[in-house]
C-alpha cells in the first residue's frame, strides 16, 4: 500500500486541491513503481524508489499536471525493471507510457565528450518539439541525480555536472524556468568548478551580511514611505543571487566584486503593473538611482520572457542597493516559466498561441544534424537559440525574436521569404537605415521591398539567422544554375 503521506506530500505541493480521480491516479503510479523497483538501490544505500518519487515531488513543485507527476513515478521502469511497455499502456494508458519512453530515449546515448552533448542537445530539441512535458520531467530526473551527486564515482560526477550546466541549464533558462535552471547550475557548481565554487562561497560569506543590513534599512523607509502614500504592496523579500550565476557575472566583471550590486536583492511584489511604476517612483524619489541601471523588462521583456523593473539605488553612506519589482503572475513566470504555461494539458489546448511565443522550438526541428560535422551543428545551436535574443517589432507591433545581432536582412527572411527575396531597403524606428545595421532590442523595423530587388551574396555577411542564410543561398544557387542555363542555351 502507498503511504499515504508520500501521496499528501505531493497533493500539498500541487496546491493542495486535487481531485479524487487524480488522487487515484498518483496512488496507483506510486504502488507501482515502488512494487517494480522493489529490492534496488541507489548508490547512496537508499531504496531505488525514494529516487524516482522525489523527481515526482520537483514536478508537482513545478506546478505540473496528474498525468505528469505519475509519469516522473514511473520514468525508470522501462530502463531499470522487467516492466514491459504493454504493461504500462494498460495500467496507465497511451499518453503516460508516451511521456515514459519519450523520458528513456532522451537518457540514452551512444557518444562519448563533445559528440555526446550534441547528441544529448539535438535529442531534447526533438523531444521538446513533441512534448516538452517530457523534458521537464527529465529535468527533474537530473536534478534529483545531482542533488545525490556525491555518492557517484568521481569521473562520473564531472561528467553530469557539466553535462548539465552546458545542455540543461541553458535549456531551462530558453525556457524562462529560472527556479529550475538556478537549481540544477547550482547543483552542478561543486562537482564542476569546485575551486570557483570555494571561492564564491567565501565571497558571498563575506558580503551577505553588509549587504542584507543595508537592503533591511532600506526596506524599512520604503515600506514606511509606502503605507503613506496608500500604495498597496503583496509582499517585501530578499532575494540571493544563485552562485552559479554570481560566478559567471564575476567573470564578466573580471572576477571585481565591487561591481556586483545584486548579490542580495530587494524583491517587492505587488498586484498590478500600475503599482509596479508606481512603486519604481516613489523609490527614485527617495533615493537617487544608478545611472544605466533601471531596467523596464516590463515594457521590453528579456529574450526568456522574464518581466520586472530592477533598478539600483544609492542608499546614502556609500551604500548601493538593487530593488526588484514585478507583478505575482511575473513572479511565478519568472520561476516556472514554460512549465506555468504548460503545466495543464487542457489549457495548452485553448491557448495554442503560446507556441507561437516559442516559435524556436519549432524552428529546431528544422535544423539537421550532420554526424560528421557536429561542431558545425552545434555552433548554429550556439548562435541561434543559446545566446540572448532580441525582440523586433513591425510597424503594426507584431513582435519577431531573433538571435542578438541580427540585421534587417534577418527580420525580413523571418517575416517571410519573398519579403528577404526582395528587400530593397529598411527603416528602423522610423529612420532610413543600413540593412545591415545591428538591430538593438525593442526596435521597430519597417522593410521597404521592390519588384526587382534581389539578394547579394554579401549579404552572407550580415545575416544571423538560420532562416536567412538558407534562403540567400537558395536564391543564389537558383539563380546562377539560371544563368549557366542561359548561357549554354546561347552556344
Ligand atoms: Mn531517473
Amino acid at each position: 500500500m502507498p503511504n499515504a503521506n508520500d501521496i499528501k506530500a505531493l497533493a500539498q505541493l500541487m496546491g493542495g486541491k486535487v481531485a479524487k480521480k487524480e488522487e487515484e491516479l498518483l496512488h496507483r503510479a506510486y504502488d507501482f513503481a515502488e512494487r517494480a523497483h522493489e529490492g534496488q538501490k541507489r548508490l547512496s544505500g537508499d531504496l531505488y524508489f525514494t529516487h524516482v518519487y522525489e523527481t515526482a515531488k520537483i514536478l508537482a513543485g513545478l506546478g505540473m499536471d496528474t498525468q505528469t507527476i505519475a509519469a516522473g513515478l514511473l520514468h525508470d521502469l522501462l530502463e531499470d525493471t522487467q516492466t514491459t511497455e504493454e504493461q504500462i499502456k494498460k495500467e496507465f494508458g497511451d499518453d503516460i507510457l508516451f511521456l515514459i519512453k519519450g523520458v528513456t530515449k532522451l537518457g540514452t546515448l551512444k557518444y562519448r565528450g563533445h559528440e555526446r552533448h550534441v547528441e544529448s542537445l539535438r535529442k531534447f530539441f526533438v523531444a521538446m518539439a513533441n512534448d516538452l512535458r517530457v523534458v521537464i520531467i527529465k529535468f527533474a530526473d537530473r536534478l534529483h541525480n545531482l542533488r545525490t551527486l556525491q555518492f557517484i564515482r568521481e569521473d562520473k560526477q564531472k561528467r553530469i555536472a557539466v553535462e548539465s550546466i552546458e545542455v540543461y541549464a541553458p535549456l531551462a533558462n530558453r525556457l524562462g524556468m529560472g527556479k529550475l535552471k538556478g537549481e540544477i547550475e547550482d547543483a552542478a557548481f561543486p562537482f564542476s568548478y569546485p575551486e570557483e565554487h570555494k571561492k564564491i562561497e567565501e565571497i558571498i560569506a563575506q558580503r551577505k551580511d553588509g549587504d542584507q543590513k543595508c537592503l533591511m534599512e532600506v526596506r524599512e523607509v520604503l515600506e514606511k514611505e509606502l503605507k503613506k502614500n496608500r500604495i498597496k504592496f503583496d509582499e517585501i523579500d530578499y532575494r540571493m543571487k544563485h552562485k552559479y550565476s554570481l560566478y559567471r557575472k564575476l567573470l564578466k566583471y573580471n572576477m571585481d566584486i565591487e561591481k556586483i550590486y545584486d548579490i542580495v536583492a530587494l524583491r517587492i511584489i505587488v498586484d498590478t503593473v500600475e503599482d509596479c511604476y508606481k512603486i519604481l517612483g516613489l523609490v527614485h524619489s527617495i533615493w537617487n538611482p544608478l545611472p544605466g541601471r533601471i531596467k523596464d523588462y516590463i515594457a521590453i521583456p528579456k529574450p526568456n520572457g522574464y518581466r520586472s523593473l530592477h533598478t539600483t539605488v544609492f542608499t546614502g553612506l556609500g551604500g548601493v542597493a538593487e530593488i526588484q519589482i514585478k507583478t505575482k503572475e511575473m513572479h511565478a513566470e519568472a520561476a516556472y516559466g514554460i512549465a506555468a504555461h504548460f503545466a495543464y494539458k487542457e489549457q495548452n489546448k485553448k491557448n495554442r498561441d503560446d507556441k507561437s511565443k516559442f516559435k524556436w522550438i519549432e524552428e529546431l526541428k528544422e535544423l539537421k544534424y550532420m554526424p560528421n560535422e557536429p561542431k558545425t551543428f552545434i555552433e548554429h545551436l550556439k548562435m541561434d537559440f543559446f545566446n540572448d535574443r532580441i525582440f523586433i517589432f513591425t510597424p503594426k507591433g507584431d513582435v519577431i525574436d531573433l538571435p542578438e545581432d541580427s540585421s534587417p536582412v534577418d527580420f525580413a527572411y523571418s517575416i517571410h521569404s519573398d519579403i528577404g527575396d526582395h528587400m530593397f531597403g529598411s527603416k528602423i524606428n522610423g529612420k532610413m537605415s543600413q540593412i545591415f545595421t545591428k538591430l538593438k532590442n525593442g526596435d521597430i523595423v519597417e522593410i521597404i521591398t521592390k519588384k526587382d530587388s534581389r539578394p547579394s551574396s554579401k549579404w552572407l555577411e550580415y545575416t544571423k539567422t538560420n532562416v536567412a542564410r538558407k534562403n540567400i543561398k537558395s536564391y543564389l544557387e537558383k539563380n546562377s544554375l539560371l544563368s549557366r542555363l542561359k548561357s549554354f542555351g546561347q552556344k
